[in-house]
Order: structure tokens, then C-alpha cells, then sequence
């Protein structure tokens, strides 16, 4: 009798056993939804702020640029030194290299043979490929270890959406599959597998953020991947410094679906289900998704459209039946096509101006530039419209690069007044808004307001963020020196 060696169904498995086991000692499991497909739901309860899941990258890439370069290990941008081997990864210590070496010693040969003017096609997201092909030859190899949440097989498990994306996307794969083929020179490698993982890689893969949200990075993480999306999620996914760390943003009961947001969850559902379409290839079913038609409207009129006439009346504009305007429908006031067209196309150059200012780092310019635009996108947009907001947000960006603070305080509340408009309750933005508040507020000696923004942006963030990151250690020695000051000013203003 011959040895039989374990079927691929039982490898399977017993890799998912692996998986649930592991999952199961944190209060998870993962389901089978028929729309959804795999869906990570909990056991047990988890209350506001506390961890759900957190998982290193199976693998990462920082988004370097000829501008701007990470380390490969730990994203930090200063103190960087090129390998001198590639020239192509760069560390910030020789901790991070050493600690990268087993990994990219393999990437590190590949790229040495390659032609200098090849280097510039090396990018990111062909990075992140090779280095995902390198991991899972060293972990079959067991050059490194492999765990039940760390293994190539949760990456096999990743839906690729193949069957849904156009002939122009498919052709890039398999361009970008030849190229990552082509610098590898491993036998056996199959360009259409390569193709497939890219495909995997654009629905799956994680921008990593620092802890105010900028973008530093991407990674693969296949276990977090499994988190759903939804536009009113009942947790949120934050990064500290490589590692994604999903938090409950409220109470989450046992037998629950977790999910978070996978886009910017301000805007309207239509905005959101194009976005979610051509991003990730689905249709989002969640309860703000799913509402009576005549919310959707109104919803799309105000955060996308037009302001009333009369500029006292916070009234939602609907499109004429005869297409001739648009009429307020609070108070019966109209706005003509023609008026609307007007102001809407000078908004449009000016804003076209203002944005090459901005990219030329002209912030003086720039500054003169969009306080037109939202001069006249008052006139135009409905008080909460995103639109406005976002030249808000420029305006607020601007100031501050000019260490204009008062400036920069003026465009900051007003974008929180539309911040608790848009996102509801607890989320990052909102906290790391008044976070900014408090910290103008300080600069310009408004100390009692200063510790408001500061016990606002801490309730939030202490949730999102948790409460032991540097980050978050910041946030309260900046409220305690405001407090500090406080009560410094309270006493020495009693002994007068
Ligand atoms: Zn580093
Ligand atoms: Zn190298
Ligand atoms: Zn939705
Ligand atoms: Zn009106």
C-alpha cells in the first residue's frame, strides 16, 4: 500500500481551521454571505474603541516617488540611505534593513540586473508584486515562518474580480504581469497568475496612513481584506506605522457583521456607489445605500447642488420639470440654468488657476485664488455642499502653510460644521478636525477654546486611534499644557 499523499481538499481545509481557530480566540468568525461572500462577524461583544482584529502586512510598499522616499521597513523619511546594491529600496537604520534583508535580498538581485533606464518602471505596485511572489517562495521554502493569519493562502483566497473589469485593465495586467515576469527571470513563473494577482492586489490591497490619514504606503492584508465595506460602518481601520488595527467605533454585539468604510464616506449615495463600482466592482447594499428615492434626491441636492437665492433660506434646489432652472423647495424661489451656468463656469477657471498655483507651491496665490472660488461657490453651492467644503479644506491646507492662523481657524470651523453634518458621530476625520482646532486655537492664546477643540478631538480619537499611540500620548500633553495654562491664568488673575 502506497502512502497517500493529503488532498488539496484537506489542505484547504485544515488552513481554514487554522484560520477560524485563530480567529475564534479573538471573538471572530469568518461567513459565507451569498451577496457578499466571505465576512468577518463577531462572537462576542466588543464595545467602542476597543481592538478588533490588527495584522501585519503580508507584504508593503512605501509610495515612493523621485520627490519623496520612505523606508522600506518602517516608512520613516528621514535619515534615508539607498541600497547600494539596487538603488532602488531605501532604510532609514541599519535595524530596518537587516530586519528587511531576507526579503529583499531576492528583490534586491532582480533589480541590480536590471538596465538603470528600466529602474523608472519599478514602480510601487510592481514592487509590491515581486515582493509578494518572494514572500511566498520563502515561506514554502521555510526560509521564514508561516502562521495561520500569514500565509500565501489567504492571498489565494482573495476575490480578484477578473471576470468584471474592462479589456483596457486587462491588457495593463498583463503588461505589468510581463514586467514583473521579466524581472524576476524565475522558471515557471505564468504571466496570466501574475495578471490575476494585480487584479487582487486593486480590490484588496490597503493604503497605509500615518496617524493624521496622509498617505504613506500600501499593503497586503488578507485577513483584514475580509472586512466588508459599508457607508456606515460600525468600525474603522487605522495604521500604526505598518500594522492595520481595526477598532469597534461603537458597540458591536455578539452574531454582528464588522464592517468599515473603503472610500470617502462623505458624499452622496450616488457618488459612493460609483466609487465603490469602480474601484472595488460591487454594489453596496448598506442602510444608507438602501433609502427611499425621494431621500436620495434631496441627499444629492445637498451635497451636491444648489443654494436658494435668497441667501437666508437653507433650502435644497430640484432641477424644473421643463429644464429651466432650478426651484428651492422651501420656499418656491427659482435660479435660472442661465445664472447657474454662469457662476458655475467662472468657478471652473478660476479653480483651474488656483490648483496650478497650488501645485507651484505660489501659496500667496493660491490663497487670493480660492477665496474667489469660494466667494462664488457661496453664491452657488448649498451651505453643506461638498464641493465648498473641499475649498475649505484647500483654504484651511493654504493658511496654515502661511502661518496665517487666524485664517486658518476661520476655514477650520467652518469645515467642522460640515464634518458633523456628513459623518456620523465618531470618525477619524472629524476628531483629527478638531484636533487641528485646538491646536490653532493655542497658537493664537484662545486657551479656553483650545482645551474644548483638544477634549473633542480626544473623545473621538481615543476611540479610532486608541489610546496608547505617540500620536495620541501628543494629543494629551498638548491638553494638559492647555489646561495647565488654564488654571495658571485662573490663579494669577484671583491674586490681582
Ligand atoms: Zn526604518
Ligand atoms: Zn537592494
Ligand atoms: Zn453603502
Ligand atoms: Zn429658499
Amino acid at each position: 500500500m502506497t502512502l497517500q499523499r493529503p488532498s488539496l481538499r484537506t489542505v484547504f481545509t485544515e488552513f481554514m481551521e487554522d484560520l477560524h481557530s485563530a480567529l475564534n480566540d479573538r471573538g471572530l468568525t469568518v461567513t459565507i454571505l451569498p451577496e457578499k461572500g466571505r465576512s468577518l462577524f463577531t462572537t462576542r461583544n466588543f464595545r467602542p474603541g476597543e481592538e478588533i482584529i490588527s495584522q501585519e502586512p503580508y507584504v508593503c510598499v512605501p509610495n515612493n516617488s523621485p520627490v519623496e522616499s520612505r523606508c522600506d521597513r518602517c516608512f520613516a523619511s528621514i535619515n534615508l540611505k539607498k541600497c547600494s546594491a539596487c538603488k532602488v529600496a531605501w532604510y532609514c537604520s541599519s535595524v530596518c534593513q537587516k530586519s528587511e534583508w531576507k526579503l529583499h535580498r531576492l528583490e534586491c538581485d532582480a533589480l541590480a540586473r536590471l538596465d538603470k533606464d528600466r529602474h523608472k518602471s519599478v514602480t510601487p505596485s510592481i514592487r509590491l508584486m515581486i515582493k509578494l511572489f518572494i514572500r511566498r517562495k520563502l515561506q514554502s521554502e521555510k526560509v521564514i515562518p508561516m502562521a495561520a493569519t500569514d500565509n500565501y493562502k489567504l492571498v489565494e483566497e482573495l476575490i480578484d474580480h477578473m471576470s468584471g473589469i474592462d479589456e483596457k485593465q486587462l491588457v495593463l495586467y498583463a503588461q505589468m504581469g510581463t514586467l514583473v515576469n521579466f524581472i524576476l527571470q524565475w522558471p515557471g513563473m505564468n504571466v496570466k497568475e501574475i495578471a490575476v494577482n494585480f487584479s487582487k492586489l486593486a480590490c484588496n490591497a490597503h493604503t497605509i496612513c500615518d496617524s493624521e490619514l496622509r498617505p504613506l504606503g500600501t499593503g497586503l492584508y488578507p485577513v483584514i481584506s475580509i472586512i466588508n465595506h459599508s457607508c456606515l460602518p460600525n468600525a474603522v481601520l487605522v495604521f500604526e506605522g505598518r500594522t492595520a488595527v481595526v477598532r469597534a467605533v461603537q458597540h458591536i454585539p455578539a452574531g454582528a457583521e464588522v464592517s468599515i468604510s473603503y472610500i470617502e464616506t462623505a458624499g452622496s449615495t450616488m457618488t459612493r456607489q460609483k466609487t465603490l463600482k469602480e474601484n472595488y466592482l460591487f454594489t453596496c447594499t448598506c442602510s444608507r445605500c438602501v433609502k427611499a428615492q425621494e431621500d436620495e434626491i434631496k441627499e444629492s441636492a445637498i451635497l451636491e447642488g444648489y443654494r436658494c437665492r435668497n441667501d437666508q433660506c437653507d433650502g435644497f434646489l430640484l432641477r424644473n420639470s421643463d429644464d429651466t432652472g432650478f426651484t428651492c423647495q422651501q420656499c418656491g424661489l427659482v435660479r435660472s440654468k442661465e445664472d447657474i451656468k454662469n457662476i458655475a463656469s467662472k468657478i471652473k477657471s478660476i479653480s483651474d488657476e488656483a490648483s496650478t498655483s497650488l501645485s507651484s507651491q505660489s501659496y500667496a496665490e493660491a490663497l487670493f485664488m480660492y477665496e474667489k472660488v469660494e466667494k462664488l461657490q457661496r453664491i452657488l453651492c448649498h451651505p453643506y455642499s461638498i464641493s465648498l467644503m473641499q475649498t475649505r479644506e484647500k483654504l484651511l491646507k493654504i493658511s496654515m502653510e502661511l502661518e496665517n492662523w487666524t485664517k486658518a481657524l476661520t476655514y477650520c470651523k467652518l469645515t467642522i460644521s460640515v464634518y458633523q453634518k456628513l459623518y456620523p458621530g465618531i470618525h477619524p476625520l472629524l476628531g483629527l478636525q478638531f484636533y487641528t482646532c485646538g491646536k490653532l486655537e493655542w497658537l493664537l492664546g484662545h486657551t479656553e477654546d483650545a482645551i474644548k477643540s483638544y477634549t473633542k478631538a480626544f473623545d473621538i480619537l481615543r476611540i479610532t486611534h486608541g489610546t496608547n499611540s505617540s500620536f495620541m500620548k501628543e494629543l494629551l500633553l498638548k491638553l494638559e499644557e492647555a489646561r495647565a495654562e488654564a488654571s495658571y491664568k485662573l490663579s494669577s488673575t484671583d491674586d490681582e
